[in-house]
């Protein structure tokens, strides 16, 4: 599992930093959250192919986090994209890409479906799952929370012990059968052991609410948003944003594992401000910068 930070900065592109835009890379799948102006460039610069993406997921509908969505459709039309991408958003997406898709002529179109979110968790996958939570901001917005399933693993030694042999019988133990071995049953518990998922949480734009709290809940890696650092207080509360501060009573409070600050002003030359603010109530922290990988 691992993260690819597309664009860090709010508002404006800067010459270090895009947009809002990450990829999170499990398995087969490829999900873009977020998607500024010039992401796909982002991507190409990172060395990854556009149509190896899966998912999109929408934030909300201000530009500096869905700009880049015209271009990116328009390459992947172009392109021998297989398979139909999902894009998911607050409710009003499917209408908004529509009306986007009107202000352009295409000549080729990727086979794609757009979903306005309208419960927790909106998708529900082999190997994980995936959850949304209202925020507040300006308009509609929603962070989203990636949660790989609980994995149920044979313990070998313990397996051999008991004569079961490889194939069949160990994947009825894997997922939760009991199974009959030389006339004796053997119940699951016996020799499984449960390896937990992952979970990475996104929260974009908005002020501190409780859903923050619920989203984040005991997630391995929360990326939030900060703005400002605490010194512009009054700025984010007007703007609807969080300051590095808040991002870290976040963390504490869902008692997640690490904390990746993301979505800066482009009035901070460095993120030494906005670190320190977040470090006084928040240990394990890391200022997001374009292209920078996390692998959980
Ligand atoms: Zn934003
Ligand atoms: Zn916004």
């Amino acid at each position: 599992m691992e993260v690819i930070f597309l664009g860090t900065s709010c508002m404006i592109p800067t010459k270090e930093r895009n947009t809002s835009a990450m990829l999170l890379t499990f398995n087969e799948e490829n999900i873009l959250i977020d998607c500024g102006e010039g992401t796909q460039r982002q991507l190409r610069i990172a060395g990854i192919k556009p149509t190896c993406i899966t998912k999109i997921l929408i934030s909300h509908w201000h530009g500096d986090h869905v700009l880049g969505l015209p271009g990116l459709l328009q390459t992947l039309g172009a392109s021998e994209y297989s398979g139909r991408l999902k894009i998911y958003g607050p409710q009003g997406s499917k209408e908004h890409v529509e009306k986007m898709l009107q202000a352009f002529v295409f000549s080729n179109k990727v086979d794609f479906e757009v979903f306005d979110i309208t419960k927790t968790r909106f998708f529900d996958g082999k190997d994980f799952y995936l959850e949304a939570m209202r925020l507040d901001h300006s308009i509609d917005c929603i962070g989203f929370s990636f949660v790989e399933k609980d994995r149920i693993r044979i313990n070998v030694k313990k397996a051999e012990k008991l004569g079961i042999p490889e194939g069949p019988l160990m994947g009825e133990l894997q997922v939760g059968k009991p199974i009959i071995v030389k006339g004796k049953k053997i119940m699951p518990e016996e020799v499984t052991y449960t390896v937990s998922g992952k979970k990475i949480t996104y929260i974009a734009d908005t002020v501190i609410t409780d859903n923050c709290m619920k989203l984040a809940e005991n997630a391995d890696l929360l990326i939030c948003e900060s703005v400002y650092a605490s010194e512009h207080e009054n700025k984010a509360e007007e703007y609807k944003h969080l300051t590095a501060r808040q991002a870290g009573m976040i963390a504490n409070q869902a008692n997640v594992k690490q904390l990746v600050l993301t979505h800066f002003s482009q009035r901070y030359k460095n993120t030494q401000d906005i670190e320190e603010d977040a470090r006084v109530v928040f240990d394990k922290i890391v200022c997001a910068e374009d292209f920078m990988r996390l692998k959980l």
